[in-house]
């Protein structure tokens, strides 16, 4: 009997007792092509040299320091390197533990920058539907998944939920993505009005939609659209790219294919790799010169915020990606992905849509490609596709289901970085094998 409280209380996970490059290996023996790095965390594989020895560097020479008593250089180095590579505007870091850590202190920081500038009658979040943000209190307020919030729906703070951009199931075949963007922005700029302009902080969004959404690209122009409605209304403009930032879909940041800056963007998974635990929270120099200006101080903290060792292996994170020009290579290789996905299953008569960027691509199924029907929810066809995939030696990340009863089941994927073409091709290949095979099973 384990005596971990694992998240999945009837079945148990398998012990994972190895990882190298683009390889798991369990306790039976048993080898896994890593296809979405967890949950899009392990840009550089598993086990890469330059980050261990960055790390083993650091905890030889100081492990941990609290924050109330000092800075340390990896952490000063680290925010030095973001900003460097930030969308202009952004002017400081403030580094923490992971992805709800995050989007909890980004959700903080704009409520206190309203308390600062003389604005408290701001107490209201705008995000999206079929979004993830995390699972703390503050992050599953705004997160766009009813039936993820319903248990705590009366201990969480107020937010009003809009459209994602959607345009697989939500663009009408009259519009062009362009006024579909427009469409999706004059629905937040109606929901803000509804709200009251004056007690709106900040609509938060995913750049591109991630986990519980199968990868949602925006349509060109939304972004824009959207930064304009938040400057009408004085409403900040929260980024959420702790999954899709940090180089995975081809750009250091997604919005930067957007043309937008956030006011506060937050990063995670990829910031570290998986090597350490870390996330940090991007932010404008307005938010925390009203803070310096007023009272002097930004009412939080966690006791591992900036981790010298957590910052020693982010840096060599960021390092190795700016030196083997992976960026680039996410680029060029995300097309040629995108194009296997399609040769393997663009003809499926179960695969709705293929959709994605960089090396995050999403799978969504359907059970039938002219209405789009999802399947039904009670085949639980992602928890199969998962159990049939990791059998067939591949590790990806479906989901679906359930999400507020309406979406299908997807599949998303996040190859680590350093995958070859050949890791790409073997993905695409063990991905249609396995949805193939649940697929006949779940419908004969
Ligand atoms: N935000 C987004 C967009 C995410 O995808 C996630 C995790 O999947 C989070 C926040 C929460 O991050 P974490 O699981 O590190 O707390």
């Amino acid at each position: 009997m384990t005596h971990v409280f694992h998240r999945h209380l009837r079945h148990a996970p398998k012990l994972a007792v190895a990882a190298s490059g683009m390889t798991f290996r369990d306790a039976e023996g048993r080898e896994y092509l890593d296809a979405s790095g967890g949950a899009a965390v392990s840009s550089l594989g598993h086990g890469h040299p330059d980050v261990i020895a960055a790390m083993h560097a650091q905890i030889d020479k100081l492990a941990y320091a609290h924050t109330s008593f000092f800075t340390s250089e990896p952490a000063e180095r680290l925010a030095d390197e973001l900003i460097r590579t930030a969308p202009q505007g952004m002017s400081h870091v403030y580094l923490v533990s992971g992805g709800s850590e995050a989007v909890e202190a980004a959700l903080k920081m704009a409520r206190q920058y309203f308390v600062e500038i003389g604005q408290p009658q701001r107490t209201h979040f705008i995000a999206r539907r079929q979004s993830y943000h995390g699972n703390t209190l503050g992050a599953l307020a705004v997160g766009g998944n009813a039936w993820r919030r319903a248990p705590f729906a009366p201990i969480l703070v107020p937010a009003t939920h809009v459209s994602p951009c959607y345009p697989y199931r939500e663009q009408r075949v009259d519009e062009t993505p362009e006024q579909y963007g427009r469409r999706l922005a004059d629905e937040l700029e109606a929901a803000i009005l509804g709200q009251g302009p004056d007690s709106v902080i900040a609509f938060v969004a995913e750049t591109v939609g991630g986990a519980t959404a199968g990868v949602l690209t925006p349509v060109p122009g939304y972004f824009k659209a959207v930064r304009e409605v938040c400057d009408r209304y004085g409403v900040l403009l929260i980024l959420d790219e702790v999954m899709c930032g940090m180089g995975r879909t081809g750009t250091l940041y997604a919005c930067e294919r957007e043309g937008v800056v956030p006011d506060l963007a937050t990063i995670a998974k990829g910031l570290g790799g998986g090597y350490q635990p870390i996330g940090a929270v991007l932010a404008q120099g307005k938010i925390v010169d009203a803070m310096s200006r007023g009272s002097g101080f930004f009412q939080h903290g966690h006791t591992y915020i900036g981790h010298p060792v957590a910052c020693a292996a982010a840096l060599a994170v960021q390092r190795v990606i700016h030196r083997d020009g992976l960026l680039a290579k996410v680029r060029s290789d995300g097309e040629a992905f995108g194009a296997m996905l399609r040769e393997a299953l663009g003809a499926h008569p179960n695969v709705g849509d293929i959709r994605g960027r960089g090396f995050f691509w999403g799978v969504e199924l359907v059970s039938e490609r002219a209405s789009k029907a999802p399947f039904d929810p009670a085949l639980n066809l992602h928890v199969r596709i998962k159990k049939e995939a990791m059998a067939q030696g591949l590790l990806c990340y479906p989901f679906g289901g359930t999400v507020d009863g309406k979406l299908g089941d997807h599949v998303l994927l996040a190859p680590p970085f350093i995958a070859s073409r050949g890791d790409l091709r073997e993905i695409a290949a063990r991905l249609a094998s396995s949805i193939d095979a649940v697929v006949r099973g779940a419908t004969t």
